[in-house]
């Protein structure tokens, strides 16, 4: 690393080569301006950066990582800001870099390229800032009759390049899987500043490391995503959404069981509880279908080439004795009322305070004992704390959202991923470490695992300059 000057001066410096290189437009230094990238979508987590840089190309971006690569100055990578664990925005002074001088933030949202879609293939390659509503939109547009398979709430903000970077899950996880099975290629740029190009899409490609796979859900540690070539599905013009009342989360399980062995089309299997329909039914003003109150909610959504799928869910749940107990809607209008139950949990609770966010998953057989026993777990430590739980629990993945408690009082978050671990779950399902969860990373990677991550970490960004402070814990 360089020599560097005092702090000011370096900015200066790097802000001046920036301008020269991105236009003064795309270089943010106003103080008001710098302060609407610095805090994440929760509001929990909030630091500081020298600038904002805008690359608008990927020669853009090289130009920014060796800029401040030779000023000893840190990278926040940057897209929609919708992550919730902290990891897109800067904690304060670098721990990498110099270790002195606040951060860059880069951020991608401008890295718009959206190719033709490859029909052929199945694919399109997409620029980092794409978010994924206008994916979507794209590749419907297209009218080749294909899909892209994972979808989450934060649509209209998240970007291609962080869903990657978080190896995003969402609400369809348990047909198509998450993002790792998406990326057929990225286009990616390294700490040094060389750029990696891998965006043939080939459908075999047996050549060295799975590097593709690596980035994905590196949280920004490892380089910076431009680009990525996209699987695509075929898109089903047959769709059933239910909203079904059930006893307790144990009852919500054995319909799961038989949905997946029943319904061939089985896209999405969302559990929530009845605190956090009533938030929501308060916040948006909404009335539930199903007179309350329920021991759980599941959500459900089928797929498939023809109503077929209809009869399937239909007989599932008469099966099961569901009948009275489930609102059906196939039209669109009718299954976004019954999508914005579940998928307003979010925003419901952030209007109530800032929330500990706990992703965390559990193999499905412990689902049905780890709702009393995180509640029970909470209250032992936190007699003012709120729990709400949602989740896609067809992947065994629930979202624990404590609120109450000072968004710097770690005590229910021990509580909960201590629990989650004892359980043999993972701190977190699809969410990702960032800055909320290293203290507790040990709890569920092993020393061993741990040093292999740093050693890939040292190897490709030796000085550090990617993301410090965020997923690996201080040595
Ligand atoms: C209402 C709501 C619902 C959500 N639902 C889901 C869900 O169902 N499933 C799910 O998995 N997540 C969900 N999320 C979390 C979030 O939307 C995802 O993590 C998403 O992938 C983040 O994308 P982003 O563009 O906002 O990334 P950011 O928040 O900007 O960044 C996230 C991480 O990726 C890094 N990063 C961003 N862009 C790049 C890049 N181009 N190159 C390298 N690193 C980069 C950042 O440094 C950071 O570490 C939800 C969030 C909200 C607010």
């Amino acid at each position: 690393m360089l020599p560097v000057a005092a702090d000011g001066q370096k900015v200066a410096r790097v802000t001046e080569t920036l301008v020269r290189a991105l236009g003064r437009g795309h270089v943010l230094i106003d103080p008001d301006v710098v302060a609407s990238y610095t805090a994440d979508w929760t509001g929990r987590w909030q630091g500081q950066a020298a600038l904002v840089a805008r690359p608008g190309s990927t020669a853009e971006v090289v130009s920014v990582v060796q800029a401040c690569r030779a000023a000893g100055m840190a990278l926040v990578p940057q897209g929609g800001n919708t992550g919730l664990v902290g990891g897109s925005v800067p904690a304060g002074r670098a721990e990498g870099g110099d270790g002195n001088t606040p951060p860059v933030i880069v951020s991608l949202v401008r890295l718009r390229r959206l190719d033709p879609v490859d029909r052929a293939a199945a694919q399109v390659t997409a620029g980092a800032g794409v978010t994924l509503s206008a994916l979507q939109h794209h590749v419907a547009a297209s009218g080749y009759g294909l899909t892209f398979g994972v979808d989450l709430a934060a649509r209209d903000s998240a970007t291609v390049g962080g869903m990657v970077a978080t190896n995003a899950g969402g609400i369809h996880f348990i047909r198509y899987g998450g993002m790792r099975q998406q990326v057929a290629g990225l286009e990616l740029v390294l700490a040094d500043g060389q750029v990696v190009e891998r965006l043939q899409g080939l459908a075999k490609d047996n050549t060295g490391y799975d590097l593709l796979g690596l980035i994905t859900g590196s949280e920004g540690t490892l380089a910076i995503v431009t680009a990525a070539r996209l699987r695509l599905v075929p898109s089903q013009p047959f769709r059933v959404t239910a909203l079904i009342g059930l006893s307790d989360t144990a009852a919500a399980v054995e319909l799961m069981a038989a949905l997946r062995r029943e319904v061939a089309g089985l896209e999405a299997a969302e559990l929530f509880y009845q605190e956090g329909l009533d938030l929501v039914c308060q916040y948006g003003g909404l009335v539930s279908p199903l007179a309350g109150p329920r021991g759980a909610y599941l959500l459900v959504e089928c797929a498939g080439g023809d109503d077929g799928v209809t009869d399937q869910l239909a007989q599932c749940l008469a099966a099961a004795g569901l009948e009275d107990d489930t609102a059906v809607a196939t039209e669109a209008a009718g299954r976004q009322g019954l999508w914005a139950f579940r998928e307003r949990h979010t925003e419901a609770v952030n209007s109530v305070g800032v929330p500990h966010k706990l992703d965390i998953s559990l193999p499905l057989g412990a689902l049905a004992a780890f709702v009393p026993a995180v509640h029970d777990a909470v209250a032992a430590v936190s007699s003012e704390a709120k729990v709400v739980l949602w989740g896609h629990a067809g992947d065994g993945n629930i979202h624990v959202n404590v609120m109450g408690p000072a968004p710097d009082d770690n005590a229910v978050d021990d509580a909960v991923l201590q629990l989650v671990a004892a359980m043999q779950g993972s701190i977190s399902a699809e969410h990702g470490i960032g800055r909320a969860k290293i203290r507790w990373l040990h709890l569920t990677r092993s020393p061993a695992d741990i040093g292999a991550m740093r050693a890939i970490k040292d190897a490709l960004d030796p000085s550090g300059v990617f993301n410090p402070g965020v997923m690996l814990p201080p040595i």
